[in-house]
């Protein structure tokens, strides 16, 4: 790489999205992980969570230390050879000069802040947006599909940390970091004015928790429109999660099938 490539490191911030491959080898992972995060790219695309923008990584099977995700590109079009491998600081390590994603840092902050995360999902999924902006609106377990939200979600206020002429976006480590902190040990922070991100303990549990993040925001919404809701208790929200963890194999089979076209 050259002179011109930048952002990789603290607050360097860069608009070009090409970044120097990291000077060490990288580490095969999996076949089987590498396919299965290409196809869990298309289906947050069929289930409308993504569209040209948004991404989801994978924690790397044989190096803890390192994740998975793909270059630079629109989630529907990701293939198992558009798959990087980074560190958590955000350094490819074998890009090879292929663009990746300037928000790469909220992936490498979370997997460095929660070793229980294997999967991150970040995306602008149009339900959820409007909650992240209304304080007195925050986002709540509507049903049994969503109690992974926990008693309320908590939202990310970039302004604290950017200040007010920032593009919104997450692209450093600090600002990664800072969004870890408020994410704590929660599996969905929303992004105010901007999105949300989920984490998962597998990357089918973290599609799920991004699809239904999304549902539950559109159900809010509705329930908003005719009175108060009643929300799922912190007991209820995480007794119903724990059960649909189980079951997540069934929606998965399903949405494989309608991403692939077969539905
Ligand atoms: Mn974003």
């Amino acid at each position: 790489m050259n002179a011109s490539v930048s952002g990789q490191h603290g607050e360097g911030k860069s608009f070009t999205s090409m970044v120097a491959d990291k000077g060490e080898r990288g580490e095969p992972a999996s076949r089987a992980l590498v396919e299965e995060l290409a196809l869990a790219n298309h289906i947050l695309f069929r289930e409308g969570v993504v569209d040209g923008f948004g991404h989801v990584s994978a924690r790397h099977d044989k190096r803890p230390d390192r994740f998975l995700l793909a270059r630079n590109k629109a989630p529907a079009l990701v293939t198992p050879d558009d798959i990087i491998e980074f560190d958590f600081d955000g350094n490819p390590v074998n890009a090879n000069g292929r663009t990746v994603y300037l928000e790469r840092f909220i992936h490498g902050e979370l997997y460095r802040a929660r070793p229980d995360v294997m999967s991150v999902v970040h995306s602008h999924s149009p339900a959820v947006v409007p909650f992240s902006v209304v304080k007195k609106s925050p986002l709540r377990p509507i049903c049994h599909m969503s109690g992974f939200l926990g008693e309320e979600v908590p939202n990310f206020e970039i302004r604290d940390h950017a200040g007010d002429e920032s593009d919104l976006l997450i692209t450093n480590s600090r600002l990664g970091a800072a969004l870890a902190h408020t994410l704590g040990g929660c599996n969905c922070a929303l992004m105010r004015g901007h999105g949300s991100t989920v984490v998962g303990p597998t990357l089918k549990e973290a599609v799920y928790r991004a699809v239904y993040t999304e549902v539950n925001a559109r159900l809010q919404s509705e329930a908003m429109r005719l009175g108060e809701p009643t929300f799922l208790t912190a007991g209820e929200a995480r007794v119903s999660a724990a059960n649909i963890s189980s079951q997540i194999n069934r929606a998965w089979d399903f949405w494989r099938m309608r991403a692939e076209g077969k539905l």
